[in-house]
């Protein structure tokens, strides 16, 4: 027998948002519950189609090769899933339950799935919560690349239990009700056979442990308030808003769990001479009109520290001159950006007598009278050039 168009099973379009496709299934499973109609094959076959269909169009990698590819997309099995062409069994049906019907809040599968919980669990593993932190680097840090030691304060395992919660080794127990596994299992009897659904040990939370005496410096949570000097590597190239991630290093998790990460968010301190652009620096440079009719060499602030650069005899205000790999490396690159300098002609803002007679018998010389030639190129042609 052909299998059907997805979307037709669901009855939605093929531009249906993730929420439609939800409800729709919804409606479906509903309707064709095995549990609604006893006996009958037919609804049972429709129950499994719509599951099918949800599967795929739920998620967003399937949907997009069955959208391309149709069924024979997900028949060929290539994202590992398992079940594209052979259908689902009732087991993988049921265990999508969780996320359609949101926990058990009220759907009529309640009685049936032990309160929304899919059975697939066991021991539940409680995780701490990510932390986050800022840090501050001037250029120099950013273009070297630097390792910070950051002091931060936050959940940490307690020493005096060791993490477990418990006053000593003798009140540290396996759960009763679940017997450590952390899962309590029902048989209901329905039409189709014995069903046995599981759900999370009420007692224990999912742990699978018990705490009959509790430890007195963390109140049995396992986790105390407390601080930790971390060490932080950070690549050259980083850049103001980037964020990195130190996986284990958040929030220690109560009673034995998986810490959280630390998530570290970069700020940049501007620097009091250069200015960075992307991967180039760029430097402000203010010349004399001497210096630049004469020629000079001038000193000037890097990333590296000071450097020599010479000025051309008749350098013309504007121009901009480029030091290769003077700038900021990329991330994880052996790249790095230049340094840009922009050269401002310095006018005298107030003469001497004597300066003033000297220049005067200078103004009327032809060479001091602008003649831009044809060759000057405009100040759009140089940001042009040097900024694409
Ligand atoms: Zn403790
Ligand atoms: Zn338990």
């Amino acid at each position: 027998m052909a299998k059907r168009d997805y979307y037709d099973v669901l009855g939605v379009s093929k531009d249906a948002s993730t929420d439609e496709i939800k409800k729709a299934y919804r409606k479906n499973a509903i309707k064709y519950h095995p549990d609604k109609n006893p006996g009958d094959k037919a609804a049972e076959e429709k129950f499994k189609e719509a599951a099918e269909a949800y599967e795929v169009l739920s998620s967003a990698e399937k949907k997009r090769r069955y959208d391309q590819f149709g069924h024979a997309a997900n028949a060929a099995g290539a994202n590992g899933g398992g079940h594209g062409g052979g259908g689902m069994n009732m087991e993988d049906i049921f265990s999508q339950f969780g996320d359609i019907f949101g926990g058990g809040g009220g759907s009529p599968f309640d009685s049936f799935f032990g309160g929304g919980q899919s059975g697939r669990g066991g021991r539940r593993v409680v995780r701490g919560s990510n932390l986050r932190i800022k840090v501050k680097l001037i250029l120099e840090e950013i273009s070297l690349g630097a390792e910070k030691k950051i002091r931060v304060n936050k959940q940490v395992v307690c020493k005096t239990c060791d993490g477990s919660g418990a006053k000593d080794r003798s009140s540290f127990n396996s759960c009763n009700t679940c017997a450590g596994s952390g899962t309590v299992h029902r048989v209901t009897n329905t039409i189709l056979g014995q069903m046995q659904t599981s759900s999370t040990c009420p007692t224990c939370n999912g742990e699978g442990t018990q705490i009959t005496s509790k430890c007195t410096d963390c109140q049995g949570d396992g986790v105390v308030r407390g601080e930790e000097t971390i060490s932080i590597n950070i690549p050259a190239g980083v850049s103001e808003g980037m964020q990195l991630s130190m996986s284990g290093k958040g929030n220690a998790a109560p009673r034995g769990g998986v810490p959280g990460d630390l998530i570290i968010l970069i700020e940049e301190i501007p620097h009091d001479a250069l200015k960075r652009e992307g991967n180039n620096v760029i430097f402000d440079l203010h010349v004399s009109f001497i210096d630049a009719a004469l020629g000079a060499s001038v000193e000037i602030p890097t990333i590296d520290g000071k450097a020599k650069i010479k000025i051309d005899p008749g350098t013309q205000g504007g121009k901009i001159l480029r030091l290769k790999g003077k700038g900021v490396p990329e991330v994880n690159s052996y790249h790095r950006g230049d340094q840009l300098i922009y050269v401002n002609i310095w006018t005298p803002k107030a003469l001497s007598e004597a300066e003033r007679a000297t220049l005067e018998k200078l103004q009327d010389s032809p060479n001091f009278k602008p003649q831009p030639g044809k060759n000057e190129k405009s100040f759009f042609d140089k940001m042009k050039e040097y900024f694409e």
